[in-house]
């Protein structure tokens, strides 16, 4: 009999999940990190970056809907969106879904990672990548805002990797400032801030750091299985009226955008009650 394989995630150093592996689609190191994809017995395909578990074709409809519909249904009228990072094209998939949105502009740093989702994981993005509203670059998100002009997009989302390596930049003061001068002035932010129970620093610095350069300033929750830990967080931030969460509104917002019927995860008074944090993590927030 042959002895099973496993793939065992590095992200905590003492503690962790692990796959069994029915085989490796790929496994490649690329000047920005390592890339492996594999079949998983349980979860369907699994992207990992530098041994940390990215997305699962079984669950990835949790973060994708929640990091794409929640500030696309929180803004009033969203047409120009940016996304950063989020080289799967998931989060691209789901902004397009949107017939309100007009332009979609993803800055992915790793061109392997777009390269290796299209060969590998393609019912990740679907057909996002053929859609003419659609302009994918290979470059550093923190480049895009500091050369993009002031009031160009009415929502940011930032899929990044967490704040170490590659994607530290996107968690800097530097990169907060051009992302509120890009942002129109209804504009929202949103990046995911990791699991407050084991990563509470992540949504306390990175909601500090916002407000200094946004009025309005909050989070909200997900569960994502592969997230480990309870609770992943969604930091938000807006320059206007701050992010709609009456589920009556998104309600209509939603049946106009198309998206009302075709989310797995996202509802409108699932929206409405992602805002409510429990206090362990209400208490990473400023004031
Ligand atoms: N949704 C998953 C998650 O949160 O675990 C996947 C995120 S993964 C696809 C994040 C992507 O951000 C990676 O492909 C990585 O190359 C990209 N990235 C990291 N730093 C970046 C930067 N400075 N500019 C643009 N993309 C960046």
């Amino acid at each position: 009999m042959t002895e099973a394989v496993w793939i065992n995630e590095s992200l905590y150093e003492a503690w962790g999940q692990r796959f069994r592996v029915l085989h490796e689609l790929a496994r490649v190191r690329t000047p920005y990190q390592d890339i492996v994809v594999f079949e998983s017995e349980t979860h369907g395909r699994v992207l990992v970056l530098d041994g940390v578990i990215q997305i699962t074709e079984r669950d990835e409809f949790v973060y994708q809907e929640m990091l794409a519909h929640v500030p696309l249904l929180g803004h009033p009228d969203p047409r120009n969106v940016l996304i950063i990072g989020a080289g799967d094209g998931g989060v691209l998939r789901r902004v397009l879904q949107h017939r309100t949105v007009t332009r979609a502009v993803m800055v992915e740093i790793d061109g392997e990672v777009i390269r290796l989702s299209k060969e590998f994981l393609p019912n990740i993005a679907g057909e996002a990548w053929q859609d003419p509203r659609g302009d994918v670059i290979i470059g550093d998100g923190i480049d895009y805002v500091v050369r993009a002009p002031a009031a160009s997009f009415d929502v940011i989302i930032v899929d990044s990797t967490d704040p170490v390596g590659v994607g530290e930049v996107l968690f800097t003061d530097e990169f907060y400032e051009n992302c509120a001068r890009v942002l129109t002035a209804d504009g929202i932010i949103v990046n995911q801030c990791g699991v407050p129970f084991m990563q509470s620093d992540e949504l306390r610095e990175t909601s500090e750091r916002r407000a200094r350069f946004f009025p309005h300033v909050s989070a909200y929750v997900a569960a994502v299985p592969t997230y480990v830990g309870g609770f992943m967080t969604l930091g938000v931030a807006s320059k206007g009226h701050g992010i709609e969460t009456d589920a009556t509104v998104l309600r209509k917002r939603a049946t106009r955008a198309g998206i009302l019927g075709t989310t797995r995860y996202w509802s409108p008074e699932v929206q409405a009650a992602a805002f409510v944090l429990p206090p362990y993590i209400a208490k990473c927030l400023p004031g």
